[in-house]
């Protein structure tokens, strides 16, 4: 004998159920009632005109639970690449996370000072820090270093040329663009040199009367290679100053301590820029420097005093929380000897292969426990540092790689699950890069590893 399905229940005695009383509890009532309302008329719409109220009441908790579930949240970068600017770059101190957090939570002493109870500056709580590590004159800092760039340029060359060699001209992900932002700044760039070779004299001939400065490009994400001739800095601010112009230096990713030490890539550092003869440098936050978003812009002092006073400043402004996590970050770098400890994105960056080879070898047990039918194994891979850091230079790391069919819906059921899991795709493997998963984290990854895979 077949039951006869229940007639389709009312709204009021759906809110009256018992098992709608921890959705209100968790959800409130207008937004209880309203995912009811919606799944009774979706019913109705379907012309379903039976169905046991537990039934319905699960189907809003689904939509209610889909509708308060954050939509940005913390992944397992296990891609290999290290800043990864869509998986929002550099991972923060713990410390400067709850420095942000707590400055974001109460009123603080942003443009206050406690010593004369007047207004202060915003600056106040990072520029003698930046100046005390960079050795420059003054400094500031706004969003990003998309806003320094073009915070730069409008300041010293609106309306006037800027030569740019050729070799520079660079496209960053997400529409960075230089000879776009160039004119969005107001600035006329004038391009100089070739994309391979620019010498000294293409530089000099550039120069008029209707030049405002010099500028340098950190070629970030692409490299040059093979016959090439690029500028030196020391040159170039020897041109610049011989007619009276400023050189800018953008050095894009902005690691403040050489890498050198840790047997990591050379990159240029802003403290080399400006000893070679940059006036203003601009750099990341989040890149190599291991902070916030952020663009840091070090140099001269009356320079930095002309960027303060245009009115874009004010729009391109950092908030208290971003400030609050920089200082902390800046303030790490007063301690060299234990910033790979203390900093993640060198941390990570530093870590040693053998370290994610253990680190790999306990996931792929696990993983191959728990899924006796999927290929699991161990193997030697190369990570990137990204964010246009050193394109060409990769670090040797350790993957655990899952083979067999369906590799697609693998990553997508990895991708489904509470912290995201990420990898890629390669040689008909998933690949888990390891380095970025660190111990204190691998619990946390085994325990929520799906059923089946
Ligand atoms: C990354 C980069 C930028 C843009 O910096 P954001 O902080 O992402 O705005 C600009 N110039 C160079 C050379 C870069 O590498």
């Amino acid at each position: 004998m077949t039951q006869e399905p229940s007639p389709l229940p009312s709204l009021d005695s759906l809110l009256r159920a018992p098992e709608t009383a921890v959705l209100l509890a968790r959800f409130g009532r207008t937004a209880t009632a309203e995912a009811l309302r919606r799944v009774l008329a979706a019913r109705r719409a379907a012309r379903q005109f039976h169905a046991p109220s537990a039934a319905l009441i699960d189907l809003a908790a689904d939509s209610l639970a889909a509708r308060f579930v954050h939509s940005q949240r913390p992944v397992f970068n296990l891609t290999g690449t290290v800043l990864h600017t869509n998986l929002g770059r550099s991972p923060l101190p713990p410390e400067a996370a709850a420095a942000a957090a707590a400055a974001m939570r109460s009123a603080t002493n942003l443009e206050y000072d406690l010593e004369t109870g007047r207004r202060g500056e915003r600056d106040s709580h990072i520029a003698p820090l930046l100046c005390e590590i960079t050795g420059a004159e003054a400094a500031t800092v706004v969003n990003n270093n998309a806003a320094a760039v073009v915070l730069v340029l409008n300041t010293l060359a609106a309306g006037k040329q800027v030569p740019v060699s050729r070799g520079e001209l660079i496209e960053i992900g997400g529409a960075f663009r230089v000879p776009d932002i160039m004119s969005r700044a107001g600035a006329i760039l004038k391009e100089v040199g070739t994309t391979n070779r620019t010498h000294p004299r293409d530089y000099e001939q550039a120069i008029g009367p209707d030049t405002a400065a010099l500028m340098r490009v950190h070629q970030a994400n692409y490299a040059i290679t093979g016959f090439t001739a690029s500028v030196p800095t020391e040159v170039l601010a020897r041109i610049a100053h011989a007619g009276d112009l400023p050189l800018i230096d953008d050095l894009g990713s902005g690691s403040l301590i050489d890498l050198a030490t840790w047997g990591l890539p050379h990159e240029t550092i802003p403290q080399e820029a400006l000893a070679a003869g940059a006036d203003v440098v601009t750099f990341s936050g989040d890149k190599l420097l291991g902070g916030p978003q952020a663009g840091l812009i070090v140099g001269r002092r009356d320079l930095i005093r002309r960027i303060n006073a245009n009115p874009l400043k004010r729009a391109l402004r950092l908030d208290k929380g971003r400030l609050a996590a920089l200082e902390v970050v800046l303030r790490l770098y007063l301690d060299p000897d234990r910033l790979t400890e203390r900093l993640p994105a060198l941390r990570l960056l530093t870590r040693a292969e053998a370290d994610i080879r253990a680190t790999a070898e306990r996931m792929a047990a696990v993983m191959q426990r728990h899924w006796p039918t999927r290929p699991v194994s161990v193997a030697s891979c190369r990570s990137q540092i990204g964010s246009g850091a050193m394109p060409v230079d990769l670090l040797a790391s350790v993957a655990v790689t899952l083979g067999g069919s369906g590799l697609e819906s693998l990553a997508a059921s990895l991708r489904a699950l509470p912290r995201p899991v990420i990898g890629r795709i390669g040689q008909d493997r998933l690949w888990l890069d390891c380095r970025c998963l660190e111990p204190a984290e691998e619990a946390e990854f085994l325990a929520q590893l799906p059923q089946t895979a």
